[in-house]
């Protein structure tokens, strides 16, 4: 194994170059921008490392972008499963970059660039951790197979289906997430679940077309329905008032409580960033960290209706719109909380506020107590020198769902980003220290998982 590692540090400058290379291509899914040229970048570092490689669409073609899936053997009969995307946030807003987006920059120990963390930072790691098992001893210590999908930043259309479909290329033994980092201490964070989505936007159209103010004595006001519609939402005390929206809420564990324990307490710094002084409960440290992870909740993303220009327009206006995302967790399902929200509405009397969905994706987590996590802690403690902490869950969302409930895998995340990664902001950036580490720390299991 040290000389997988020395290989790893010998060679950094060349895995970061891997790296500056696949961040050159603009890969913004939302736009449809250079998929196929990064997906054949992706697939030929690949077949080059010895993989057999396929590119695969997703079930229902346009607009979702195809992915690259890859295999090979190794000495171990057992098989880890890399999820990746080689897709990317759009760069907008432009003027606030202070490098251009698409020209990796290296500069005071950082490299600055769009996708330098989230995702291709990883994949440029995980591919490097590969090279040098193969340069070293010539097979990888366990079979390894690849996932990189190219639509994660749109959020993953039809990653359900795929999995279905391709039930039996994807068997694994273990699944390895798209990657998070370090803690603000240094900690090697290693991450066990998603929360789930379900996002909606509500359309109220109460009137044909807009009126003259004074008809507020007679005329219904789609602004105030939609307001009023979106108060019987959730209180003041932040409680989700839709019947049944707790139903299905599993409570953290003893485990997964001890581990939140362990975890830093960032509050106070959050409110600062935000201009705040306190959260919306008053929670804080660990009650802070336990809410955040393990509790669902509802927002309100955007909100329109009537005149929104300068100066006053005395306008009764006939439509309004909100955009609503829901943030589930084990075991909600989004398709049963759409129900619900349909039903609350009706009850409420609001049967005519419509509710159109853009989205939704199951939560997913492996227990704490998984023998991968035991595993995946050891490398870490063996690479950065450090006791990990561990977060079982992560409060955002992805497409994991499929690949701990179709194919049955426990997963865990780990990656190269610290706290400071600007992740899908202007001049996101890496430290190429943690990118070496977290390299390594790949490597490092690897050999561990195969043994
Ligand atoms: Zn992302």
């Amino acid at each position: 194994m040290d000389d997988v590692l020395k290989y790893c540090d010998e060679h950094h400058d060349e895995a970061l170059a891997k790296l500056v290379e696949l961040c050159r291509f603009e890969t913004v899914s939302a736009q449809g921008r250079a998929i196929e040229e990064t997906a054949d970048w992706v697939a030929g570092e690949l077949r080059d490392l010895g993989f057999d490689v396929q590119v695969l669409p997703k079930p229902e073609g346009p607009p979702a972008q195809p992915v690259v899936y890859a295999e090979a053997k190794g000495a171990s009969a057992k098989t880890v499963l890399f999820y990746d995307h080689y897709d990317v946030q759009p760069e907008e807003p432009l003027d606030l970059w202070k490098t251009p987006p698409f020209e990796p920059v290296q500069k005071d120990g950082k490299l600055y660039g769009r996708g330098t963390f989230d995702n291709k930072g990883n994949i440029a790691a995980r591919f490097a951790a590969i090279r040098a098992w193969r340069e070293t001893s010539g097979e990888l210590p366990c079979g390894v197979k690849f996932c990189i999908e190219g639509d994660e930043e749109i959020g993953s259309p039809f990653m359900e289906e795929f999995v279905e479909r391709h039930k039996e290329l994807l068997a694994a033994d273990a699944c390895i997430w798209e990657g998070g980092g370090v803690t603000w201490e240094g900690l090697p964070m290693v991450t066990l679940g998603v929360k789930g989505l379900l996002y909606v936007q509500l359309e109220c159209q109460a009137i044909t077309h807009d009126a003259h103010s004074s008809y507020g004595t007679v005329l219904p006001n789609a602004a105030w329905r939609l307001v009023w519609a979106l108060s019987t939402i959730k209180g003041p005390d932040e409680r989700v008032m839709i019947e049944g929206f707790y139903d299905d809420v599993r409570p953290p564990t003893a485990d997964e409580r001890a581990a939140v324990q362990k975890l830093p307490d960032d509050a106070a710094e959050t409110f600062k960033s935000y201009g705040i002084e306190r959260s919306t409960t008053g929670v804080s440290g660990f009650e802070y960290n336990i809410r955040h992870l393990f509790e669902p909740t509802a927002t309100i993303d955007g909100l329109s209706s009537g005149y929104e220009g300068e100066g006053p327009k005395t306008v009764l206006p006939a439509k309004a719109m909100a955009k609503v995302d829901f943030r589930l967790v084990n075991d909600q399902d989004p398709g049963d909380i759409e129900r619900k929200l349909r039903a609350h509405l009706d009850k409420h009397g609001f049967e005519d506020i419509t509710i159109t969905t853009h989205g939704g994706e199951h939560p997913a987590r492996t227990p704490v107590t998984d023998p991968l996590v035991a595993t995946m802690m050891e490398a870490c403690r063996e690479v950065y020198g450090k006791e990990p902490v561990i977060l079982p869950t992560m409060a955002g969302t992805g497409p994991l769902y499929p690949f701990v409930t179709t194919l049955g895998l426990p997963n865990v995340d780990i990656g190269i980003g610290y706290p400071g990664a600007a992740i899908h902001a202007p001049n996101e950036n890496i430290r190429l220290e943690d990118f070496r580490a977290g390299t390594k720390a790949i490597a490092a299991f690897l050999g561990k998982f195969g043994r």
